[in-house]
């Protein structure tokens, strides 16, 4: 999972979203100062950077341009602004994309997908693992321990949203909005319909089930088995 460097002077936020990003598993380091997040952001230890523009020390831009002086590190840029001048000239400084506050942990974790499937490095790293299954994001393929699983597109669509939020439980209002697009529901029957296709290649059933998890009214949640 890339790891991923917050600079960010807002106690709150920064907090919020390495928790957040640190519960879908990417190793997540947050600075408050401007100063301290462009020699960090300079190390080669991040795959990505957020970099909040208004910072108290540095201005968030200027912060940018020492950043790019030196690496080519990809940065989302945090922004109260919504100035389109602002935002024209961010990205002129080099930032490869921009999310606009207030932003849920969810749309910037899209956002770094995002940028990092362009920056191109991260192609071996857009892989999710729990215990034995194993998803490539890019070829659209799974295995579990080894054996390929044969998936539907939407079938991996929703293994790999919920692969990707290991533990956490699901409602299936939230998948039909975000692996169906379909925001304001549809036949619920869809998801028990793919989750029990998902269930039978996977090899186990609702009665013994290894990674997938259902509670009845409530959501579904993928398990790390060998926890
Ligand atoms: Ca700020």
């Amino acid at each position: 999972m890339p790891s991923i460097l917050i600079i960010e002077d807002d106690q709150r936020i920064r907090e919020s979203l390495a928790t957040r990003l640190s519960e879908r598993g990417h190793d997540v380091e947050t600075v408050a100062r401007a100063i301290d997040g462009v020699e960090q952001a300079v190390s080669g230890s991040f795959d990505v950077v957020v970099l909040d523009l208004g910072l108290p020390d540095l201005d968030g831009a200027e912060a940018l341009r020492m950043i790019r002086a030196v690496s080519q590190v990809p940065v989302v840029v945090a922004t109260a602004r919504d100035d389109e001048a602002d935002i024209i000239s961010v990205l002129d400084a080099g930032a490869d994309d921009y999310v606009i506050k207030p932003y849920s942990a969810d749309h910037l974790a899209a956002r770094i997908r995002a940028v990092l499937r362009r920056s191109g490095d991260a192609v071996e790293e857009d892989t999710i693992t729990v215990a034995g299954l194993q998803l490539d994001l890019n070829a659209h393929e799974a295995t579990l321990d080894g054996r390929d699983l044969e998936l539907t597109a939407r079938a991996f669509d929703l293994l790999a949203y919920l692969a990707n939020r290991p533990g956490k439980l699901i409602s299936k209002r939230e998948l039909l909005a975000e692996v169906w697009r379909q925001p304001y529901g549809g036949a619920d029957k869809t998801v028990d319909v793919h989750v029990s296709w998902l269930r039978k290649e996977l090899g186990e059933t609702a009665a013994n089930p290894t990674y997938i998890h259902t509670r009845r009214g409530v959501g579904i949640r993928l398990v790390d088995p060998s926890r």
